[in-house]
């Protein structure tokens, strides 16, 4: 499959497995999010099978795209799940999802949040702080449980990604210093109803090489090692998410093969260093496993060429896709149909009124009034960032298996958008 997610022209239009995307825009209108279930197997697949064989969990994180369909499929392949809220662990739970195969991350987790997922026993708190530690301990006593736990490791290594997605070094809110981190696991064993169980880290994102994760792993094991020198035996390993995608067609590490070296690492050191002893590890992917999987379907409204800029201002915006406005990302845009029209140079703007709404700047397509345009590798921090920014109601999605659509998330009305608002009689 092509990395782009099954999407690929046939004669002169678009396809995303088996199914005609113009033809999906006509029937379930624009702005539409499209996922292919077989690109999203695919790197699932490429996850688990690096994996066979090895104790090892891949913990898809739910942030990256949280519609149940897709996290559904998922639980089916037998991922578990990273969360980073309450709000996230009942979605899992509503899909099918194993508790027993989530793991919690997040600096900042409510005491309602930790409960919610202490009831229903999940298999990992990932700690941040040495105050949630005690919160977390406090709350545990309090309902008769015992909190499995790994620290949050920050291991001062630079992704070398934007600094909006870099996480792993000193000065970012997330995570224990490295230096602090000894003191912080001395602590949490001596609190009685948390069991260490690990550590974990998560440098960043969008990271196209495996080299910083390959450093913040020896960092993790410096640290196990000197753990297991005070008696404190950790049983898991969690090398966080983070792995890139190609959106401009950049040389990215495989999946398998960062994951296979990062075992292959573990296996050597736990032989040699470790007597054996068990380690299972854990990754945290989230991009890496649904970005390809996604495209943004979108119709050019109104062509206004300029002196300065040429502005394709089409009906999909920073409200539905967000990515452009913060980071600067770069995404595909292919045409629905190619058409016999003049190439000029296009920004493809929002309806949205601030200067910062553009999908896509300075792209060379032919495009006529009313044509349709795919935004490519939007599966991941797409929908799940869209918001209802100008009374704009969110886009619907679906689920494509082989020449079937599946509407997995009906389009907004605006009656949605206001229907929790009131006007007090002042
Ligand atoms: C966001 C996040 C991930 C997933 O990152 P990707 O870049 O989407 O793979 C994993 N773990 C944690 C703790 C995160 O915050």
């Amino acid at each position: 499959m092509s990395p782009s997610g099954g999407i690929a022209y046939r004669g002169t239009r678009l396809f995303i497995e088996d199914c005609d995307l113009a033809a999906l825009a006509d029937e379930f209108g624009t702005p539409l999010y499209v996922y292919s279930r077989a690109a999203l197997q695919e790197r699932f697949r490429a996850y688990a099978s690096a994996c066979a064989g090895h104790d090892a969990l891949i913990c898809y994180a739910v942030k990256a795209n949280s519609n149940l369909a897709i996290l559904n499929q998922l639980a089916r392949e037998g991922a578990g799940f990273d969360i980073v809220s309450g709000g996230e662990l009942l979605r899992v739970l509503a899909a099918g999802g194993d508790p027993k195969r989530i793991i919690f991350s997040g600096v900042g987790k409510s005491a309602a949040e930790m409960e919610l997922a202490l009831s229903h026993g999940i298999a990992c708190f990932n700690v941040e702080s040495l105050s949630e530690l005690r919160l977390l301990d406090r709350l545990a006593g309090a309902c008769g449980k015992t909190a499995p736990v790994s620290l949050r490791v920050n291991p001062d290594v630079d992704a070398k990604t934007h600094p909006y997605v870099a996480t792993g070094l000193r000065d970012t809110k997330f995570g224990i210093d490295i230096d602090g981190a000894l003191a912080a696991f001395r602590e949490a064993t001596m609190l009685p109803n948390l069991r260490v169980i690990g550590i974990d880290c998560h440098i960043g994102s969008q990271l196209l090489d495996d080299g910083p994760f390959m450093q913040a792993l020896e960092r993790l094991i410096e640290l196990i090692d000197e753990l297991a020198h005070e008696g404190i035996v950790l049983t898991h390993l969690d090398l966080g998410g983070g792995l890139g995608v190609a959106y401009q067609g950049e040389a990215t590490v495989a999946i398998e093969e960062y994951v296979r070296r990062a075992l292959a690492r573990v296996d050597r050191w736990r032989e040699q260093f470790h007597g054996g002893a068990a380690l299972r590890v854990l990754f945290e992917p989230g991009r890496s496993i649904v970005a390809a999987a996604g495209v943004l379907l979108s119709r050019v409204q109104y062509l206004k060429p300029g002196s300065a800029r040429n502005y394709a201002i089409v009906d999909a915006a920073m409200n539905d896709l967000l990515r452009p406005a913060l980071y600067d990302a770069w995404h595909e845009v292919l045409p629905l149909e190619k058409v016999d029209a003049p190439v000029v140079n296009w920004d493809l703007v929002g309806p949205v009124c601030e200067s910062g709404d553009w999908l896509a700047r300075a792209r060379d397509l032919a495009l006529r009034e009313g044509d349709l345009v795919a935004i490519l590798n939007a599966g991941a921090y797409g929908m799940a960032m869209a918001s209802n920014y100008n009374t704009r109601p969110r886009a619907a999605e679906i689920l494509i298996d082989g020449a079937h659509a599946h509407l997995v998330r009906k389009r907004e009305t605006p009656e949605d958008l206001f229907c929790g608002e009131t006007m007090p009689a002042l």
